[in-house]
């Protein structure tokens, strides 16, 4: 078994003196990325002009990079498109998924659910009216609250904070018995785990790309869409690039042919070409591999910092098998604890009120990493580095 991944780790932009253990917020920079946009901006865009849309097949390219992400989440080919952000896919596929039980009106997710899904089923519960309600249960309570008053299972796989892992197939499975649909969020699944939509029998999938896919900020989201259910989806955001004939320009909005429906508008190309280069380093990486490094990266970490960092409280399940591919710990003085690490080259964060969070990812993680990260964090403890006030000053970004 590799415990480090050698090839990849060449494959990115890795700072001198630091140690990156934030890549499930934002993924380094793949060393590819600067020479391929370069190309499709000078000899695409630069050259092509609006040409480039047909000659460089720019407006299949959501669909293109949608295949290679499919590839890394078990799903089917054809079965997913990229555009947009994480938090208009959640929209999207929540509202898809209620027209297949429209006599139900519950939305059900948890509490350990990223803010902003919830925020957007919210405002999608708002807009439908006729009665729709988002129900949100401890995450320990999901599997009870499941019933044939639900309409959408909606829930991110891995806990944001703590990093609990939701058992997709056990909770598909419930859902379906009840006639739920569902839908997966994947943010900080895809890339840390061996995903197996199709197997799981998942109706809806989003996620994003700029966390352990390496896509840069604000990289282009998907959505999957079960091949079962793609023609029978309503998008609730029809916009023309989801229309069955864009350049027909017709008046009324149809639905285009299975996943491109999902389309909205013009697709990014220039970010969608940074992560096209940034999915090149996955070529050939078998995600059980990376599954299991990070697994006893996280469990290296989390053994260590417990024997040497007393006032650290685990705050993740002890279990790897539990958790996703980044571990947290809680300490009242947390954020100055986060920030007198990066400080000394450790990056990780923090998420209130109390979480500091360090993710794993074995393309560019290894070993040596998490025990110079390990070394550098029990200094600070045990030497109380942190209490310095410049270290508690919160910045808008944490
Ligand atoms: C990172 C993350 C988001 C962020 O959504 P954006 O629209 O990309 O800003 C949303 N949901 C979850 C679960 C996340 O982890």
């Amino acid at each position: 078994m590799p415990t480090d991944f050698i090839r990849t780790r060449t494959l990115f932009h890795l700072p001198e003196g630091v140690v990156y253990l934030d890549g499930n917020s934002l993924g380094p920079l793949p060393l590819a990325a600067q020479a391929r946009v370069a190309g499709v901006m000078m000899r695409e865009w630069g050259e092509q002009l609006i040409r480039a849309w047909n000659s460089a097949d720019w407006m299949t390219m959501p669909r293109r990079v949608g295949d290679r992400i499919a590839r890394l989440i078990g799903a089917e080919p054809g079965s997913v498109v990229m555009g947009d952000t994480l938090s208009i896919k959640v929209f999207q596929a929540v509202a898809a998924a209620t027209g297949f039980v429209p006599e139900r009106k519950v939305i059900l997710s948890d509490d350990g659910n990223f803010p902003s899904d919830l925020y957007m089923v919210q405002g999608l519960v708002k807009a439908l009216g006729n009665g729709f309600v988002l129900k949100v249960v401890a995450p320990d309570e999901v599997e009870a609250a499941i019933d044939d008053s639900v309409a959408v299972l909606m829930l991110t796989e891995v806990d944001y904070r703590t990093g609990r892992l939701h058992d997709m197939r056990t909770l598909t499975a419930k859902a379906h018995a009840a006639g739920c649909m569902t839908v997966w969020d994947l943010a900080h699944s895809a890339g840390a785990l061996a995903v197996e939509l199709a197997r799981a029998g998942a109706d809806f999938a989003i996620g994003c790309t700029y966390k352990y896919l390496n896509g840069g900020p604000g990289a282009p989201a998907f959505i999957y869409v079960a091949p079962r259910h793609a023609e029978r989806a309503t998008p609730i955001l029809s916009g023309w690039l989801g229309h069955e004939a864009p350049f027909a320009f017709e008046p009324v909005y149809r639905p285009g042919r299975g996943i491109e429906r999902m389309r909205v508008g013009t697709p990014p190309i220039l970010a969608l070409a940074v992560l096209d280069a940034a999915l090149d380093a996955w070529d050939g990486v078998d995600l059980q591999d990376i599954r299991r490094v990070s697994m006893a990266l996280g469990d290296r970490f989390v053994n260590e910092v417990e024997a040497r960092c007393p006032g650290l409280v685990l705050a993740s399940p002890r279990q790897a098998a539990l958790r996703g591919s980044h571990v947290s710990f809680r300490h009242p003085e947390g954020y100055a604890i986060m920030q007198a690490l990066v400080a000394r080259g450790v990056i990780g964060d923090f998420r209130a009120p109390d979480v500091i969070r360090f993710g794993f990812a074995p393309l560019y993680i290894g070993d040596a990493e998490v025990l110079r990260a390990v070394a550098i964090l029990e200094d600070v403890v045990k030497k109380r580095l942190w209490d310095e006030d410049v270290y508690r000053k919160k910045a808008s970004v944490t």
